[in-house]
């Protein structure tokens, strides 16, 4: 028996596990382990002798075999304790999951971890993501690690410093004059001429599995009793799918029991389809002019499973709210002053954590977890130094390539 295969999150078809995403039916494949096998030969209070690193959960990790591991040290980030925000929200508990201090700087690092061990695992050499930014960055590192071509595909409004991180660590890297749909088609259309594997949102099996460690190392630090409610900064929703999964093979493995978090995504009001969703019933991703919000790992139109992300905010019993800039702005500060550098994505979730308090849906006596995906410096460029092409299409990017004899 295989030690993993996949299942389709819409229609339950089970498949062998190959590099595929997605199911016929539309649905995300995602990947199964015999967890009966594991809970025999994995007792859970042998992980503590293990590196401090998220392939701790490597029997939970799509990777055959050992040397096909891709690593800059990413996972096992600090769970800090904010008794200040504590004091001031009046709440029990609040722990900040400091996901900014992986390699490169976002919590990305653990998706491309395990995307691109898996990637070489199965000899791909070039592969190619659309991406707001961190994805971008964290898979030009990962596959630089690995002696892998990589191109980058990020919006022209993607902070200048991530731009220089792509190029810095050798992708080919191109702007584009649109939102990370666009970026994703441009890459669709050239992946066959190019080379490219799309490892974008839910292409691969691998993204979800590497994120879904943020749920397995938030267990173990908290001695295996989960918070009452975890609030994520969402944009296209492979960390809530990952996070949610965790918890199930936690509860199957029985190193959990009991009530799972209520998970609540925040995004920018300008770009909200989650909250949309979840107030009207039906997913209808905002159309590209109605888009206002900056360009973070937030501002994602049509995430490429939001139904399956609003289905999992429901079985949790949660919730998804749109914050402002403003809102985002003043939570920035506020974590700054109580010494945490959050990026915009990060400091989303302090706002939405005011908000939920002040609407009683959170309550004094519980304990809350928030995300701080990523660090407040990446933001601080909004143009990058360096000249990077801009293109709006992927015929524009193949003259480029043409002009400048390069690709
Ligand atoms: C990508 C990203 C997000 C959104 O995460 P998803 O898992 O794609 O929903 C949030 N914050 C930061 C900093 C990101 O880079």
């Amino acid at each position: 028996m295989d030690r993993f295969w996949q299942k389709c999150a819409r229609c339950a078809r089970t498949v062998r596990f190959s590099l595929n995403g997605r199911c016929a039916c539309g649905g995300t494949l995602l990947v199964q382990y015999d967890l009966e096998r594991i809970r025999a030969a994995v007792r859970k209070s042998a992980l503590k002798d293990r590196p401090a690193a998220m392939w701790r959960y490597k029997e939970l990790l799509p990777i055959a075999r050992e040397r096909s591991i891709v690593t800059l040290g990413e996972g096992w980030t600090p769970l800090l304790r904010m008794k200040p925000l504590e004091r001031k929200l009046g709440i029990r508990y609040i722990g900040v999951k400091r996901e900014e201090q992986n390699p490169t700087g976002s919590f990305k690092s653990r998706g491309f971890a395990s995307t691109i061990s898996l990637l070489k695992e199965h000899g791909i050499d070039y592969v190619a993501v659309p991406s707001n930014g961190n994805a971008a960055s964290a898979m030009a590192a990962y596959a630089a690690r690995a002696g892998m071509r990589a191109a980058a595909i990020v919006p022209r409004d993607c902070p200048g410093i991530i731009i220089e991180g792509c190029l810095r660590y050798g992708a080919a890297t191109y702007v584009v004059d649109g939102l990370i749909h666009d970026a994703s088609r441009i890459i669709e259309e050239g992946a066959a001429e190019q080379g490219w594997f799309h490892a974008g949102t839910l292409k691969e099996p691998g993204r979800v599995e590497g994120k879904k460690t943020m749920g397995l190392e938030l267990a173990e630090q908290l001695d295996w009793k989960l918070p009452d409610v975890i609030i994520y900064p969402t944009g296209g929703g492979s960390g809530m799918i990952g996070m949610w999964k965790a918890f199930q093979e936690l509860l199957e493995l029985k190193w959990i029991g009991g009530k799972l978090p209520r998970m609540v995504s925040v995004q920018e009001a300008g770009c909200q389809p989650l909250a949309d969703a979840m107030r009207t019933g039906a997913f209808v991703p905002p159309a590209a002019e109605e888009v206002t919000s900056k360009p973070t790992g937030l501002r994602v139109p049509n995430p490429p499973d939001g139904e399956l992300v609003v289905h999992i905010i429901k079985q949790s019993q949660g919730t998804a709210i749109g914050v402002t800039t403003e809102q985002i702005d003043e939570a920035q500060k506020q974590m700054g002053r109580l010494g945490i550098s959050s990026s915009p994505e990060g400091a989303a979730t302090l706002a939405g954590l005011v908000q939920l308090r002040e609407a009683g849906w959170i309550r004094p006596g519980e304990s809350v977890v928030l995300f701080n995906t990523s660090h407040a410096d990446k933001y601080v460029s909004w143009t990058p130094s360096a000249a990077v092409p801009v293109v709006r299409s992927y015929s524009e990017l193949r003259q480029h390539q043409q002009q400048t004899g390069g690709s």
